[in-house]
């Protein structure tokens, strides 16, 4: 067994075993394997030999090659980086799922992008709960009005939030942090919003995120090693 195989077994392990120690009902919590800075050679073990489908990427001019090299295998591609105005054609074109819409604007451009004949492009509205280090994502504020435009918009498909927490070591700060963007989510949904995606946790914080709800995990090095 290679390494990258044994990584997928110990991580699949490790979110089986955060589901049932946390209260969640098994097979609740889908795996992203984050394959940013890695070759498609890393992919394609990750494809033949551990089943992986679902691939995030940050970089259009780094996923493009890959989703092309790929094609045959039927994969769930999901961008997960930020997004500027000139890279939205691409990611519309290419990707399944937009975990970082923050903008109104880029929103706008990835509906009028979308082709016709696709499926809906899945998207989550990336929030910043207080205390990140990153510049992208919106206020819990602003996730209302933006929830709004988007439900407008009939080519996305608004599936529910994203966020990247600052990295912090111990657990109950992380499931702090991960609270706060669990309960943006519960007011959405009392505003009426039916959202079925909480992506959050990452190799180092991935346990946090399952405690408080996540339903999507976004791991590279855990899965593919150091960058
Ligand atoms: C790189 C990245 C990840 C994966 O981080 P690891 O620490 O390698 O698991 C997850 N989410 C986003 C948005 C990223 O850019």
């Amino acid at each position: 067994m290679n390494q990258i195989e044994e990584n997928f077994i110990h991580i699949r392990a490790a979110i089986a075993e955060a589901e049932q120690r946390f209260g969640r009902p098994p097979g609740s919590v889908r795996l992203l394997a984050v394959s940013k800075g890695h070759a498609v050679e890393h992919l394609r073990q990750a494809i033949e030999q551990a089943g992986q489908r679902d691939f995030g990427e940050s970089q259009i001019q780094e996923a493009l090659p890959k989703i092309d090299e790929l094609g045959k295998y039927n994969l769930i591609w999901h961008f997960i980086g930020p997004i500027q105005s000139n890279k939205t054609r691409s990611i519309a074109h290419h990707f399944d799922w937009v975990h970082s819409v923050d903008r109104i604007k880029i929103a706008r451009r990835l509906d009028e992008q979308r082709p016709d004949g696709r499926p809906p492009l899945n998207v989550c509205i990336q929030v910043n709960a207080s205390g990140e280090s990153t510049k992208s994502g919106i206020t819990a504020d602003e996730a209302p009005a933006l929830a709004q435009a988007i439900s407008h918009m009939p080519r996305l498909r608004l599936r529910g939030l994203m966020a990247i927490p600052q990295p912090l070591t111990e657990f109950q700060r992380q499931r702090d942090a991960f609270h706060q963007i669990r309960e943006i989510k519960e007011n959405l949904e009392k505003q009426g919003w039916l959202l079925d995606t909480l992506s959050m946790g990452m190799s180092g914080d991935m346990e946090a995120a399952i405690a408080e709800g996540a339903t999507l995990v976004r791991i590279g090095r855990g899965l593919f090693g150091a960058r």
